[in-house]
């Protein structure tokens, strides 16, 4: 038995080996058979059980808005665009949003979407002339696929992560946040000093869905306090 997200208890499934699965295949879906966030996500229409995180992150710390100007990077398949487009009101006309992955999506109304490579050098561009001004909120959930190799893994999501947040400083309006996906560790040293010079505030939160074996957090910086910085205040 295993408990569900609402406190209620579902069956486990397990599967019988295919000969067509590798081991970690094998995992992997009986994980995704077995997780009660992926089941809430299909049930409630979410395109990925990675929205409950945004949902929880955003409870607590109210950051989405009507009306802000949102950026998502690594947005495929589209619940993190789902969950700020109904936050902002992008349905009633309210905000803007402009997503990128490496993934093609299924459309998401009113969100403008590049399939690209982040890591490009016209991405950052292309996002900034679909968003045509500031934004009040820049998301990242990208992470790379793992290689299975834990140091490799990590310097990837870094570098991720460290290109996120020069874009941030790059497009975010005076007071904007900023929120992206790290590793346990990841955001020490000279990235947590970058965001502690750029913003107010810089947290790390861990969300009841992000699984708890991972080493996946979440760092939020908020108040950012634009680019004109004397050095003095920097
Ligand atoms: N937040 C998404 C959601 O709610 O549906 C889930 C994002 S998923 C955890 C991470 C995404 O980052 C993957 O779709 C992957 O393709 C994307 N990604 C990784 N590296 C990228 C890159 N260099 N450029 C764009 N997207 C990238």
């Amino acid at each position: 038995m295993t408990t569900k997200p609402g406190g209620g208890r579902q069956l486990a499934v397990r599967l019988k080996t295919a000969k067509k699965r590798t081991t970690s295949q094998q995992k992997w879906l009986e994980r995704q058979l077995n997780d009660p966030y992926v089941a809430r996500a299909r049930k409630e229409g979410w395109r990925s059980r990675a929205a409950f995180k945004l949902i929880e992150i955003d409870d607590r710390m109210k950051l989405l808005k009507p009306g802000q100007r949102v950026v998502d990077l690594g947005a495929a398949p589209g619940g993190w665009l789902q969950v700020a487009a109904k936050r902002i009101g992008l349905d009633k006309g309210q905000g803007k949003i402009v997503g990128i992955d490496l993934l093609a999506i299924d459309p998401v109304p009113g969100v403008d979407f590049i399939q690209g490579d982040f890591t490009d050098d016209h991405a950052a561009e292309q996002l900034k002339s679909l968003l045509g001004g500031e934004a009040d909120v820049v998301l990242s959930d990208m992470a790379a696929n793992a290689m299975g190799h834990k140091k490799t893994d990590h310097l990837k999501i870094v570098y991720l992560a460290e290109l996120a947040i020069h874009f941030a400083r790059e497009v975010l309006a005076p007071g904007g946040l900023f929120l992206c996906k790290v590793l346990q560790g990841g955001t020490e040293g000279a990235l947590l000093a970058d965001l502690k010079r750029d913003f107010t505030t810089v947290k790390h939160i861990k969300p009841r869905a992000s699984r708890q074996d991972s080493s996946e957090l979440y760092v939020l910086a908020t108040g950012f306090r634009g680019r004109d910085q004397s050095p003095a205040e920097a």
